[in-house]
């Protein structure tokens, strides 16, 4: 089929200068490939994270190295490690203060769900506070898995979205995400409670 550029009338060489897309696609091309990273790293995990940045990796072949400690400049909120309830509000207000579009990416099985740590101090899970996009499974993950999970937002960003970015605000209430349950502290009392009664094992002399 003739190009619409190789009409009569078109000024030769235009074919090669001129590019026709949407405005979302642009839009989602330009945010899946400037991925701000907001590192929220409390433990061992936040290790791996700094590995995946560094040379050896080098998280900058996919445009998402650009770590900021200020969350107005962030768009990926990356939580590495585990996440105690004291620490919940600072992790909830910095996620607050991401303008949207942002996305979330729960690294570890402690961010993931509390890993190895089933008390009622941490957080089993930080997508109960936040809307997690993508969960990177391991204790700890390897960098690839961090750098697998940063090309698959790349894809889901590629793939959704609209300019204008009306359906981000679909994914947060106005007020925010939720502060706190007030079930979780009662879930664990009533699961001790339960350990407590169990009848407990001892070996025969
Ligand atoms: S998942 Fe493992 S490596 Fe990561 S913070 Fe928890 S204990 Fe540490």
């Amino acid at each position: 089929m003739a190009s619409p550029m190789n009409s009569p009338g078109v000024p030769s060489g235009l074919g090669e200068n001129v590019l026709l897309t949407k405005l979302d696609d642009v839009a989602n091309w330009a945010r899946a490939n400037s991925l701000w990273p907001m590192p929220f790293a409390t433990a061992c995990c936040g290790i791996e994270l700094m590995a995946t940045a560094s040379s050896r990796f080098d998280l900058s072949r996919f445009g998402a190295e650009v770590m900021r400690f200020t969350p107005r400049q962030c768009d990926l909120m990356i939580v590495a490690g585990r996440v105690v309830m004291k620490m919940l509000p600072v992790l909830q207000r910095i996620w607050l203060q991401m303008p949207e579009p942002k996305w979330c990416i729960s690294m570890g099985a402690c961010a993931c769900s509390g890993g190895v740590f089933d008390t009622y101090a941490v957080v089993q899970g930080v997508d109960r506070f936040l809307p997690v996009d993508i969960y990177v499974p391991g204790c700890p993950p390897r960098p690839e898995q961090l750098i697998q999970a940063v090309l698959d937002l790349q894809s889901r960003i590629k793939s959704g979205g609209t300019f204008t970015g009306k359906e981000f605000s679909l994914r947060i209430l106005p007020e925010g995400p939720p502060r706190f349950e007030p079930d979780e502290i009662q879930r664990f009392q009533d699961r001790n409670e339960l350990d407590l009664k169990r009848p407990t094992y001892t070996p025969e002399h």
